[in-house]
């Protein structure tokens, strides 16, 4: 529970708390009025996130990171996405995602500067629905030729290299790290998705790529890919959870406060089961992400616990910012109003790393084939 934290977690949670007051909270008002641009107020948040020694605890000690355990990292994140910031994201530095543990000559060439900051990654795994096949490699001497397609590349536009999931012809899928400026690499669109976050369609022809580009070998590559999905769940269930509380903080104030009817909305019977019901939904997604961040530094296998965090503390919240935007009334979805950024963003959670479905498709699979998973 979050209540029982160790004495060095009751202060991390608090230093976060002064740092979200003292540094997000005046960046917000910045960037409202328009003093600030996203990215210069991101680049400030960086630099005040790694005074703070915040910016680190995602990255391995081997690096010079603080390698924060799951429940720290559920502590920093929960408090964080209270405060609902629009730069919050700037606070964690990159993590190696399906780079951790490669030996020479990624680490030097990919990994290193990937924490460091200085070269930026995206994850390329999802393939258009009509692609002729999917993206693979034929292995020629030292290379592999690559050709295929990737549809939904989150920062593709912007990023150094990209790790792509690839079928290596006869050996079996595998990650594979591809600089953007390999010849043969060219995106075929950029978007943007509801909740403002910008993507790439890559098409590869023909790009020649050396075999010591491959992360692992031939064969490992879904399981690494999967992992570095699996990883993300409990972060993102903590920003849920997260975001759940600032609704639900500002929607206490709203059902408290005098209301056109005469009387505040929180005296009605028919409100409050609505409110209730959310507070219901928050208290179980909390509980449920605080046990599961304790059984992960148990050493505990926590890949369903992790998927039912994921699929519940996301669908909970799509459901509490929704009925929150009916409760507070039109003024909610006025563009601007924090309602209505959140009810853009937080749509995108429940497709993004594993569509609930798939994911409900897992956990019944870990439990009825596998016998994995708790209650
Ligand atoms: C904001 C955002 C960022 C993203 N970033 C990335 C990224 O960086 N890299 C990347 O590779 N991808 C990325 N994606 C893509 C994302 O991983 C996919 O959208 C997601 O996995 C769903 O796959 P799909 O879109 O192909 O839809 P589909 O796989 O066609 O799924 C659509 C729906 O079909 C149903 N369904 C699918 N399969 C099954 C099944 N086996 N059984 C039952 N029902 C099923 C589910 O209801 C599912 O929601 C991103 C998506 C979003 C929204």
């Amino acid at each position: 529970m979050p209540e029982s934290l160790q004495p060095e977690l009751i202060e991390l949670r608090d230093a976060m708390e002064r740092f979200a007051c003292d540094v997000l909270k005046p960046m917000a008002q910045s960037l409202a009025d328009g003093t600030l641009t996203p990215g210069d107020a991101c680049a400030q948040v960086r630099e005040a996130s790694k005074t703070a020694g915040f910016f680190t605890m995602t990255q391995p000690a081997a690096f010079g990171g603080s390698e924060a355990g799951q429940l720290a990292l559920t502590v920093a994140r929960d408090t964080l996405a209270a405060y609902n910031s629009p730069v919050s994201s700037a606070v964690f530095g990159p993590g190696p995602g399906v780079l951790a543990g490669v030996d020479e000559p990624l680490r030097s060439s990919h990994l290193e500067p990937l924490l460091r900051g200085e070269k930026r990654a995206a994850f390329a795994f999802t393939e258009p629905d009509d692609a002729p096949h999917p993206t693979q490699g034929v292995i020629d001497g030292d290379f592999l030729i690559i050709n295929g397609q990737k549809s939904y590349v989150t920062g593709g536009a912007n990023a150094d290299f990209i790790n792509v999931l690839v079928t290596v012809v006869d050996q079996g899928p595998a990650m594979l790290v591809l600089d953007r400026d390999t010849p043969g690499v060219s995106i075929e669109r950029t978007f943007e998705s509801l909740d403002g976050s910008h993507h790439a369609a890559f098409r590869f022809v023909d790009a020649k790529v050396p075999c010591a580009r491959l992360i692992g070998k031939p064969g490992e590559g879904l399981p690494r890919a999967m992992r570095q999905i699996g990883d993300t769940r409990l972060a993102i269930a903590a920003g849920a959870v997260g975001q759940m509380r600032w609704v639900l903080d500002l929607l206490t104030e709203h059902l408290s406060a005098a209301h056109a009817s005469g009387e505040p909305l929180g005296n009605r019977e028919g409100v409050r089961l609505r409110y209730a019901d959310l507070r219901i939904k928050a208290y179980a997604a909390r509980s449920m992400l605080y046990r599961t961040a304790r059984l992960a530094d148990s050493g505990a296998n926590i890949v369903n616990e992790g998927i039912a965090c994921k699929v519940f503390s996301t669908e909970a919240l799509g459901e509490i910012v929704d009925t929150g935007i009916q409760l507070v009334g039109g003024k909610a979805l006025t563009v601007g109003h924090p309602l209505e950024r959140l009810y853009r963003e937080v749509r995108a959670l429940r497709l993004a790393e594993g569509a609930s479905d798939v994911l409900r498709l897992n956990l019944a699979r870990g439990r009825l084939e596998l016998g994995k998973g708790t209650l």
